[in-house]
């Protein structure tokens, strides 16, 4: 059995670069960019009014004029107006351009309006007040989003504002998510005794779901001949599988032999790990298969650690790393490493992280209390440690 450490350095040997595609900038949420995303204008692209008000000549107000004639309205969306000359202003609307002659604009709550006159009600104002100059957040031909970046809500909008109707993004494999199991019904089902309902197939394509990966669900009773079969059709159209359950060392445990039947190397089967301890990883030049053992915790846990990883590292889609304070002592006698459930909560400027146990791998119930898993040990801490204090710092990583 492998490590951890050990199980992650597998993996990291397993990166495959899917190339790109060209979608919509509608659905580019959470995408990693594959071309640099350029200003084709300045930002803002003129010299733009971001209060309502007047626009007037700073000059004239240096020289003590308080009264101005308003000979125009600048409203956004219309054409630039102009000063008609010393002690004129224009009323002008948030977002218009400013007027050709003025330089500064004064609010409508510092001013009066009478009969076609505005009074400034202000000892002082800077010039330039209330104008957001041309080119001051980004020049035109600048690099606004580089190449490699994970698109966030932000840079929706740039690509939208610089007219990127489609754009060059790292393409996701498309995933074939597997159930296995005789005692496993459709949701849809009423179990007898001695089954259950699928509940692991459909978190993971809730996660998928989330990450915008296409994938389709499958299930196999656990017969050697029938999973074999299967395989062998999923693999043509598939880049990932992804399998729950069938890799314990149960007599109908069928899946690893049958993965190494229609030739998928195994590059690691078992870690030294709770929970999700049978995890089976291997690939072959088609396709790269993740067998997480079926309890419900392990699945997710495993998805978490490792196809997650996997993922990143093959799209280069950006992680934030994240670590929290242990709320309370936690004792874990055997030497593996531990990925624990915990809930996470802010106690002033400190995350912190309140082990949510459970009983077990099994526990499908209490994963509603869970925020994601602390990882026990920290990397490079020396082996044994079966004692982690309120107060220290771990890792947390999340499935979603
Ligand atoms: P296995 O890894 O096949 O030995 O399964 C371990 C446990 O996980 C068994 O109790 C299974 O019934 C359960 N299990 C396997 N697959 C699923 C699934 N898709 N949804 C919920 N539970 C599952
Ligand atoms: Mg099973």
């Amino acid at each position: 059995m492998i490590t951890v450490e050990e199980a992650f350095e597998l993996i990291d040997q397993q990166i495959v670069d899917f190339g790109f595609e060209e979608i919509v900038f509608q659905d580019c949420l959470g995408r990693v960019v594959a071309e640099d995303i350029v200003a084709d204008r300045d930002f803002p692209p003129y010299h733009r009014a971001a209060m309502d008000g007047i626009a007037i000549l700073h000059a004239d107000f240096d020289k003590g004029i308080r009264d101005y004639k308003i000979v125009g309205q600048q409203i956004a969306g219309i054409s630039q107006q102009a000063l008609e000359g010393e002690a004129t202003c224009i009323e002008i609307m948030t977002g218009a351009i400013l007027p050709a002659g003025a330089d500064t604009i004064i609010r409508y709550e510092d001013t009066e309006i009478v009969e076609g006159q505005a009074r400034v009600n202000l000892e002082g104002i800077h010039q330039g007040a209330n104008v957001h100059i041309q080119g001051k957040d980004c020049e035109k031909g600048v690099v606004m989003i580089p190449k490699g970046k994970t698109l966030n809500i932000g840079d929706l909008g740039i690509i939208a504002s610089v007219g990127k109707e489609k754009l060059k993004v790292k393409k996701l494999p498309k995933v074939a998510v597997i159930s296995t199991g005789d005692e496993l019904v459709e949701v849809g089902d009423q179990p007898k005794e001695y089954q259950i309902r699928k509940s692991n197939v459909h978190t993971i394509a809730g996660l998928l779901q989330k990450q915008g990966i296409e994938f389709t669900l499958h299930h196999f009773d656990d017969d050697f001949d029938v999973i074999k079969s299967g395989l062998e059709e999923i693999v043509q159209h598939h880049q990932v599988i992804m399998m729950s359950g069938g890799v314990s060392m149960g007599k109908k445990d069928f899946i690893p032999e049958a993965l190494e039947a229609i030739g998928v190397k195994k590059h690691f089967h078992r870690v030294k790990q709770r929970p999700g301890k049978p995890l089976w990883f291997g690939s072959n030049e088609k396709v790269t298969v993740f067998g997480f053992p079926g309890n419900p915790v392990s699945t997710l846990v495993c998805y978490t650690a490792y196809f997650k990883r996997w993922l990143q590292k093959s799209t280069g889609l950006t992680v934030n790393k994240t670590t929290a304070q242990l709320s309370v002592d936690v004792e874990f006698k055997p030497d593996l490493f531990y990925f624990m459930p915990v809930s996470l909560q802010f106690e002033g400027a400190t995350l912190t992280a309140a082990p949510q146990k459970g009983h077990g791998s099994g526990d499908l119930v209490n994963l509603s209390k869970m925020d994601g898993f602390i990882c026990f040990p920290k990397p490079g801490a020396p082996k044994g440690k079966d004692l982690y204090r309120a107060g220290e710092s771990f890792e947390i990583i999340f499935p979603v």
